[in-house]
């Protein structure tokens, strides 16, 4: 059996961990977006498809009999041409989507539908931004000229970018005291993130919340309907060691 997991998540590296050592052929595909990324067990490639055209073809020409959409929950694009590609080729298609984070008692959130509508927000939220919604799309606070914004990610960001920025590059998962750590130092009074859900990236809003810090959530793009999905990667490797029988 082949399984193609279409990964960039902690998720997706477990599920390939488990059904490689399950004995299971596994080729994980990732964008390309990180300079060095972690590699999972079994085969990678790397790079884009070329659509749900290219997908489909790629599923026929390495005789794929499972795809697994590890994919992060922000990934719009692929999961829909997953979805497409899945259907065209009648090879069977697992959605991996981790749960969205919700709010408990004490948190201010301040959820929006889009990085634009967050950039809107902010300016009557605070003026020292943590922002953790990742390098690309940095265009929209690009124009927030009077607020300072400290910006997390994997790999340097490239312009436009907003004019007084402080770069942290760093990857998760990440500590509660890391993090209160870091509001402090930084004097942070918002926070930014999307609604990625998972532990790795979860303790900022603990950190937030204890320091009764609004926090601007970006809400999660559509995923595809009518798909078969699994919460926990444990669920993804059974599914497929299920058909391997
Ligand atoms: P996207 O908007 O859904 O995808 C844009 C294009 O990138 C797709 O049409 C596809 O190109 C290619 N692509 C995306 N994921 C791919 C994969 N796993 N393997 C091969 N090609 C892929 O995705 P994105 O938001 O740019 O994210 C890219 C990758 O980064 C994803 O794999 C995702 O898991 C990971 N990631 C994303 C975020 C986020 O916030 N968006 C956060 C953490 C990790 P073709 O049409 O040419 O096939």
């Amino acid at each position: 059996m082949h399984v193609l997991i279409l990964g960039g998540t902690t998720e997706a590296r477990l599920v390939a961990g488990a059904l490689h050592a399950a004995g299971t052929r596994v080729t994980t595909s990732l964008a390309g977006r990180v300079a060095a990324p972690r590699l999972p067990p079994g085969e990678v490639r790397v790079g884009g498809f070329g659509g749900a055209e290219g997908l489909a073809r790629w599923l026929r020409e390495h005789q794929v009999d499972a795809v697994i959409d590890a994919t992060h929950p922000f990934a719009g694009t692929i999961s829909f041409n997953a979805a497409r590609a899945a259907a065209g080729t009648h090879v069977p298609l697992l959605a991996l989507r981790r749960p969205g984070w919700a709010p408990v008692d004490g948190d201010d959130w301040h959820p929006v539908d889009s990085l634009d509508a967050a950039a809107r927000a902010l300016p009557a939220l605070g003026h020292r931004v943590f922002l953790t919604t990742g390098r690309m799309g940095l265009a929209a606070f690009a124009h927030l000229s009077d607020t300072w914004f400290l910006m997390r990610s994997v790999d340097a960001p490239e312009p436009p970018f907003p004019p007084a920025m402080d770069v942290l590059l760093d990857r998760g998962p990440f500590t509660l005291d890391g993090e209160r750590e870091l509001l402090r130092r930084h004097r942070v009074d918002v926070l930014v993130t999307k609604d990625s859900g998972g532990a790795a990236t979860a303790p900022k809003l603990t950190a937030a919340r204890e320091a009764r810090l609004p926090v601007v959530v970006v809400r999660r793009p559509p995923a595809p309907d009518g798909i078969e999905v699994a919460r926990a990667p444990e669920e993804a490797v059974a599914w497929v060691l299920k058909r391997a029988q």
